[in-house]
This record gives structure tokens, C-alpha cells and sequence, in this order.
């Protein structure tokens, strides 16, 4: 009779795509390779407009919002000359970056967009072949 009280129902969430539990997807389930993506994301605060700040496909950051682009930490030794020397302490989580700001305006290709937008079409395909199979 004890035994049952003991029992704390636990919330066992299967992941549609890998059929394993959500907390622990297969190695190569996109799904979980999406959520990890999304986890490890990086973002800052502009330090001109205090819009969001991401890694572009250059390797900058740049602001979702004024698209200027920023050179963090050390500086590329090629850029220095044609950087603004305009310094920046930008807010990244708990911590604040040392960035320079680029002459140049970005594009507004991301990174992050570019994996999500994989991984979705990955899930997608792996759902739709699932749904031939059975
Ligand atoms: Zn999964
Ligand atoms: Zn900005």
C-alpha cells in the first residue's frame, strides 16, 4: 500500500520524430539537434539601437534591427583598417563584449536561421517517411 503512495507519476514526453523520451533524443534526431540549437543560441544587445544582436553567415555579429555588424573580441587583422574603430561594450547575457562596430551593414542572414530552417525541413522529411512506413 506504501509502495504506490511512493510512485510519483512522471511525465514521460516521446518525441515524435526519434520515438525516444524528449529530455533524451537519438543521437541524430533533428529534433533534438533543433532544441540543442536553439539552447546553445547567442545573442546581444546592440549597443547603438539595443536591438537584438546574432551571429550572421559571416561571422559577425549583427543587429536584427539597425543591421549594423559588429566584430567581436580579438579583431581580424584584414578588417582593422577599414573597421570604424568605433568601440562597443555589448551585453550578452551575463556578460558584456568587447566588440568593434563595421563600416559595413549586413544582410540579415543568420546563422541560427539557416540551422532552424534545416532541421525543420529534417523533421519534416523524417515525419513524412514515418507516416509511408506504417
Ligand atoms: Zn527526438
Ligand atoms: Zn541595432
Amino acid at each position: 500500500m506504501g509502495l504506490s503512495m511512493s510512485l510519483v507519476p512522471r511525465l514521460y514526453l516521446e518525441c515524435k520524430v526519434c520515438s525516444q523520451s524528449m529530455e533524451d533524443h537519438a543521437s541524430d534526431c533533428p529534433q533534438g539537434r533543433l532544441d540543442q540549437v536553439i539552447q546553445n543560441e547567442r545573442s546581444g544587445k546592440c549597443p547603438i539601437c539595443l536591438g537584438k544582436t546574432q551571429i550572421n553567415k559571416g561571422d559577425f555579429w549583427e543587429c536584427r534591427k539597425c543591421k549594423t555588424q559588429f566584430c567581436g573580441g580579438a579583431i581580424v587583422p584584414g578588417m582593422a583598417p577599414r573597421a570604424k574603430r568605433n568601440f562597443h561594450e555589448m551585453e550578452s547575457g551575463e556578460d558584456f563584449i568587447r566588440v568593434v562596430e563595421l563600416p559595413d551593414k549586413g544582410h540579415g542572414k543568420f546563422k541560427i536561421d539557416e540551422m532552424i530552417a534545416f532541421f525543420r525541413e529534417e523533421i519534416k522529411r523524417v515525419k513524412r517517411s514515418r507516416r509511408h512506413r506504417r
